[in-house]
């Protein structure tokens, strides 16, 4: 898979420009270029540089040069020439830059910690199945006046505490710390390239899938995008908050393909190298990504990158995971390689990414990163697209139902996301489609950033429909979420009812990329008109985590301590899990008919979760025949014996 250049050029150490209070070393790996120079700028608003460094190759391919004194805030581009021809670039390497990302920056990103930086760590995660993601964009987290953040659109907002929207509930990280998720996964933080930074007051909006320097943060979420010092000192005070507050940091990060292609910086630095090409001689760049290239990941150059660059993050800024773009997009070696350093770096780092491409790759099947080879790559996650479509429909199809939403005959398939798609031995027959041995690889989720979010799905869906009905099923596949073996992810906003509406209310978006903040922005108001939605959300996350046995990783483990209950009710799916850290039992049931239907209990139990409300406090106890409401989940659990008499409905506290 190497190229003849990696075999003849390969190299191991350190590159970018490494910086040190008397003298920076400039380090570019460029075997085939003619020669190679550094400029230096004061500003990155100057059109000229005051110095011109050129540099020497090595017979490593690596073009070097050490320029002495303080060099601290100065900006930096390379010239390499190729063919005769001299293009300047950014170092690929850089750790921060100037505005738009068009320079990039020497800093000591030490001088930039906050203080008590060093006393902080990464969250803790015994396993991959105790995490709860949530996955937020920065600029849709403060950007709406219902929010009143001072620092709307920034980093920053991620510090304000304290904050209430209009009917005096808590909104930003105070939120997210009440609703009880671990992780928060921030949508692209790294620079992207389509919004312009140098007009951050004119509303602008990108998802920022659309990379430009990898090592560096995205300036318009800085408070000033012409100081590279403010971008990296405020993510990581964004970090720090998240952490004080003892939640970890995920960050989607999209190695698999970069914004511009012939002329990105990659492309200048040494031309089509890091992409796959094909043509009888290379002349084309391959589109696997549907973004006009991708990136060759099985390169020793390209893949050392993207190593170094995320261990940059987990060690620089303390990222505690990583959720990774169109991931069938990478060979399963560097992915097996960036969980073995990453691990050494935060043993209790959380990987996952889309196990998917944008589109045709030359890269073959079988060594393709694909949710169908997940058993090959088993440190890492992938997107249970399977459990998502099952629970609403299909995620491309508008009316398409899915089993909350009026489905019929899918409960063999609820039952197989319900395991986490590994192999059961009660369901046979599906056993040949499961692609994992272990929950720990499953993401279960019903709605993302992409396609329409659940509530705007169920609009389409079930128009026809009351709202109070349409809330009962998203409170539902929020349970299914909650409920299932693996690890739960759910949007932003979704725990009250996210919409993403065009204007007039009646047509929905599903691709909100580039919309403005109208559409995208947290709503923070909605908080307090679905509360109860809110407090149901928040009701199933603290149940998930007081019981182990929803947390389960081995499929063994899981064939034995979860049975499917046969002779329900039409279309109600239930299980009961044994050997929990509390509950002798726990039986879950969905009915997902509009009517109620009856069940019987053998002995009594504390009712946790229904149709209204979740929770680790038994609302009542069931005996016998019970009726069980429509659109609904039931979750009844009876406490250990060996617990029973000290026990126990004392709500753990909250922190
Ligand atoms: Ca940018």
């Amino acid at each position: 898979m190497f190229t003849k250049t990696d075999e003849k050029y390969g190299y191991d150490g350190e590159l970018g420009a490494i910086y040190s209070s008397d003298k920076t070393e400039f380090k570019v790996w460029a075997p085939e270029a003619a020669a190679a120079r550094v400029q230096l700028y004061k500003s990155c608003r100057d059109e000229t540089p005051y110095r011109r460094l050129p540099m020497e190759k090595g017979r490593d391919g690596v073009w070097r040069k050490t320029a002495f004194g303080d060099l601290n805030g100065t900006y930096y581009t390379y010239v390499m020439t190729y063919d005769g021809i001299e293009q300047e670039a950014v170092d690929i390497y850089a750790r921060s830059a100037g505005v738009n990302g068009a320079m990039g920056m020497i800093i000591d990103t030490k001088a930039c910690d906050p203080a008590g930086w060093d006393k902080q760590d990464y969250v803790k995660l015994e396993k991959y199945t105790d995490a709860c993601i949530y996955e937020l964009h920065v600029r849709d987290f403060s950007i709406d006046k219902s929010g009143n953040f001072c620092y709307k659109g920034r980093f920053l907002a991620f510090i304000e505490k304290g904050l209430v929207n209009a009917a005096g509930d808590s909104i930003g990280i105070d939120h997210i710390k009440e609703l009880g998720v671990t992780h928060v996964h921030l949508m692209p933080c790294f620079d992207f390239s389509t919004v312009d930074e140098s007009d951050v007051h004119r509303p602008q909006f990108n998802w920022g899938y659309d990379p430009q320097n990898y090592n560096v943060p995205e300036g318009s979420y800085s408070t000033d995008p012409f100081d590279g010092k403010a971008r990296v000192a405020e993510f990581k005070r964004l970090v720090y908050a998240l952490h004080k507050e003892g939640i970890g940091v995920v960050m989607d990060v999209v190695y698999n393909h970069t914004a511009a292609t012939a002329d990105s910086n990659f492309n200048k630095i040494y031309p089509k190298y890091y992409y796959r090409l094909w043509g009888e001689n290379g002349e084309y760049f391959s589109n696997g990504s549907g973004c006009g290239n991708e990136f060759a990941t099985e390169r020793k150059m390209a893949r050392k990158f993207i190593i170094d660059s995320l261990c940059y993050w987990a060690k620089e800024y303390k990222i505690d995971g990583f959720r990774f773009d169109l991931m069938g997009l990478y060979d399963k070696e560097t992915l097996n390689l960036i969980a073995q350093k990453l691990k050494e770096i935060n043993p209790n780092v959380l990987l996952y990414g889309e196990g998917w491409t944008g589109g045709d790759s030359p890269l073959e099947w079988d060594m393709r990163a694909m949710k169908l080879n997940a058993r090959s790559t088993p440190d890492l996650a992938f997107f249970s697209d399977d459990f998502r479509d099952t629970v609403k429909g299909n995620n491309f199809e508008n009316r398409d139902k899915g089993y909350v939403n009026g489905a019929t005959g899918n409960e063999e398939y609820v039952k197989e996301v319900l395991c986490g798609r590994i192999p059961h031995p009660q369901i046979p027959n599906l056993t040949q489609f499961s692609w994992t041995d272990t929950p720990a690889q499953t993401v279960n989720y019903a709605e993302a950033h992409d396609n329409l979010t659940l509530w705007d799905k169920l609009y389409y869906t079930n128009s026809t429909d009351s709202i109070e009905k349409r809330i009962r099923m998203d409170k539902m596949a929020a349970a299914m979420v909650f409920l299932a073996q693996g690890i739960p992810f759910i949007q932003a906003g979704q725990e009250f009812l996210r919409s993403k509406p065009f204007p007039g209310g009646t047509a929905f978006d599903h691709n909100s990329y580039k919309s403005p903040d109208a559409i995208n922005s947290l709503k923070w108001n909605r908080k307090s008109e679905y509360k109860d939605v809110f407090e149901y959300y928040k009701g199933l996350i603290a149940f998930r985590k007081a019981h182990s046995a929803f947390r389960m990783c081995d499929k063994d483990e899981i064939g034995e301590k979860m049975k499917y209950i046969d002779r329900l009710p039409q279309r109600v799916v239930g299980f009961v899990l044994y050997g929990d850290n509390e509950f002798e039992e726990t039986v879950v049931f969905f009915n997902p008919n509009d009517c109620p239907v009856t069940l019987h209990a053998f002995g009594s139990y504390g009712v946790y979760i229904d149709g209204e409300k979740a929770g680790v406090v038994p609302m009542r106890t069931v005996e016998g025949d019970y009726e069980m409401d429509g659109l609904s989940t039931m979750v009844l659990g009876r406490v250990r014996a060996d617990l029973s008499e000290e026990k126990v409905y004392d709500a753990p506290a909250t922190d």
